[in-house]
Formats: C-alpha cells, sequence, structure tokens
C-alpha cells in the first residue's frame, strides 16, 4: 500500500499533483488500483468537513463556465480554495468531453487555489461517472473549501449531482414564457436557487422578466418545511461582467448558516453517506454475482426456461435467488 500512503500524506498537504492521480486511481477500474483506492479512502476519512458542496448545472451554452470562471476567482480572492469538478454525460456520445474542453476555464486554472477536474466518461448507468462522490472527499481531504460540481443537465444527472451536494444552482438564460414551461418541474424541486444568466446589455430586460416568472412558479412549489420562507429563490446575474456573484454567494451562506442552525446541514451529509453507500453495496453485490460461475450457469438454466414459456420470469428470479 505504499502508493496509498504516498498519495495520503501528499494530498494532506494541499498537493494538487497527489490529488489528481488519487481521483485517477479512484476510477481506475484495475483489481490493484482498487485495493490501493479503497486504502487511500480509509486514510482520508472525513476530512474538512467544513466544505462548502455545490452542485451546478444549465442547458449548454447557458454560462456555466463563464460563471465558475467568475464565481471561482472571486471566491478565492476571498481567501478560499476552490475545487471544480465536472460530471460529463454527453462526453461518450459526442467522443470528447466538452467539459473537459481545456480552454475553458482559463484564468480559474491558472490559480494556484484551484482545481480543475474534467470528469473522464464512464459506462454508467445515468450518465455520471460513478466517482463523483470519491473525487469530492479527495478534494476536501486537500483542504478545498468550495467543491464546485458541474453538470449539464442530461438525463438524471441533475438529480445525481444533487444528491451528492449541499446546495444546488440551476443556471437559466433569460426568455419568455415558453422557456419557464420547458424547465423540467423536478429540477425545479431541486434547486435551491435558480440563476438567470447574461443580465446584461440588451438581454437585461428580459432576465428581470424570467427572473420574476420563476419567482412566481417558486412560489406555487410546495414550501420546503426544512428552509427559510423566501428559499428556493430566484436571481438575475451576469456571468460575464461578475455582477451579482457575491450576492449568490450571501445567498448560499445564508442557506447554509440556517441549515446548520437546524442541524439539517449535517443531517444531510449523514444520509448522503448513507446513500452512497447502499448504491455501492448494489453495485458490488450485482458485480459478485455477474462473477460467479454456479450462479451464472444457475441463471442460464433459467433463461432457458423462461425462453421456452416453461416458467414465468417472476418465478425464476424468485427461484433462483432461493437456490443461492
Ligand atoms: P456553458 O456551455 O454553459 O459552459 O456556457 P459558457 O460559459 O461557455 O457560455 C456560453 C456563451 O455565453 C459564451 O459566449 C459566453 O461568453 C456567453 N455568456 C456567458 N455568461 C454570460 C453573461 O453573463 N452575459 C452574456 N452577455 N453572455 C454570457
Amino acid at each position: 500500500m505504499v502508493i496509498a500512503e504516498t498519495l495520503i500524506k501528499q494530498v494532506k498537504a494541499g498537493n494538487r499533483r497527489a490529488l489528481a492521480q488519487s481521483i485517477t486511481l479512484v476510477e481506475s477500474s484495475r483489481a490493484d488500483h482498487k485495493e490501493q483506492a479503497l486504502h487511500l479512502m480509509d486514510g482520508l476519512l472525513d476530512k474538512n468537513s467544513g466544505s462548502i458542496r455545490i452542485g451546478l448545472t444549465g442547458t449548454p451554452g447557458v454560462g456555466k463556465s463563464t460563471f465558475i470562471e467568475n464565481f471561482g476567482t472571486m471566491l478565492i480572492k476571498e481567501g478560499f480554495k476552490v475545487a471544480v469538478l465536472a460530471v460529463d454525460p454527453t462526453s461518450k456520445l459526442s467522443g470528447g468531453s466538452i467539459l473537459g474542453d481545456k480552454t475553458r476555464m482559463e484564468l480559474l486554472s491558472r490559480e494556484p487555489q484551484a482545481f480543475i477536474r474534467p470528469s473522464p466518461s464512464q459506462e454508467f448507468q445515468g450518465g455520471v461517472a460513478p466517482k463523483t462522490r470519491e473525487a469530492i472527499a479527495l478534494c476536501e481531504a486537500a483542504s478545498f473549501d468550495i467543491i464546485i460540481v458541474e453538470t449539464v443537465g442530461v438525463g438524471q444527472s441533475e438529480v445525481m449531482v444533487s444528491e451528492m451536494t449541499d446546495i444546488f444552482l440551476l443556471l437559466m438564460a433569460p426568455g419568455g414564457g415558453d422557456e419557464l414551461q420547458g424547465v423540467k418541474r423536478g429540477i425545479m424541486e431541486i434547486a435551491d436557487l435558480i440563476l438567470v444568466n447574461k443580465a446584461d446589455g440588451e438581454l437585461k430586460s428580459t432576465a428581470l422578466r424570467t427572473c420574476a416568472d420563476y419567482s412566481g412558479a417558486l412560489r406555487l412549489l410546495r414550501k420546503r418545511q426544512i428552509d427559510p420562507d423566501d428559499f428556493p429563490k430566484a436571481l438575475t446575474i451576469s456571468s460575464l461582467e461578475a455582477i451579482g456573484l457575491h450576492n449568490v454567494w450571501k445567498e448560499i451562506n445564508l442557506l447554509k448558516d440556517y441549515r446548520i442552525k437546524s442541524g439539517i446541514w449535517v443531517d444531510n451529509r449523514k444520509k448522503q453517506s448513507l446513500d452512497w453507500f447502499e448504491t455501492e453495496l448494489k453495485r458490488r453485490m450485482i458485480q459478485k454475482f455477474e462473477k460467479d460461475i454456479e450462479f451464472l450457469n444457475k441463471k442460464n438454466d433459467f433463461r432457458e426456461k423462461v425462453w421456452n414459456g416453461k416458467i414465468t420470469p417472476e418465478r425464476a428470479a424468485e427461484d433462483i435467488l432461493k437456490i443461492i
């Protein structure tokens, strides 16, 4: 476990190269790497629980990278260390990673207090790379204060990201009522802040109107008992001109302080850890069975019976579980 031991020391010291190597290690599917990765994560258990994990979603072109660039730079100026993890479910289809594009967040990537990691897309149901949770924990162990997990809202990825973060931001473009119709209700329900971007120049008045529409729509949603009365809320910002970004930070902290006081913040993280455990257990159980020759042979027998209409699929599933 020499590799893991060395990485643990270096990650704890905030070494960004070691952090990148560690994420690569946990993403590896090689058996010896998996063993090392487990050891690595053991050694970094629950470091820096004072972090803020921020999920961010929005359609391509809405301004996510511009937002992260300027918001991240602002946070760094305030003395924070900022990590950006990208969950990119589209890269498998397009053959190249949009979020991994080197030209994105150019200024931020040059900051020594920043860490930007595009996610390699792996085959995974729902399109989310399976090791984002580990990557978040690794960034925290390397003393990053703010972890931004970015996703283009394809499929269920935004729900998954919301389930591994503390605060969820939805970036929207200015537009008429038609746009509002197109917003999935589910995503409005998981967002803590809806940020109507591009509230500058010619688009400013449209952005203000769009923001008012969203505010109205949010009021119609079922109230969350756990949050202050006026959350979730909609705000206008200009990522490009860095207008309203301090306000976003202020609102995030308002919500954080409120949730910490009420105990929700910590509870939510504990619940997320349990969900993580359940997901991991299910994944490993399936993997284990898929490698078990005896199980596979039995399964093949049952497949044949199902194929020939000798047994109902439900009965086949029931029987095979009884045998093993
Ligand atoms: P992403 O695909 O969501 O990451 O979007 P980008 O950050 O790459 O932005 C897409 C385009 O919108 C770029 O041309 C940006 O310059 C532009 N853009 C982003 N934010 C703003 C903004 O606040 N105002 C204006 N006017 N343009 C913006």
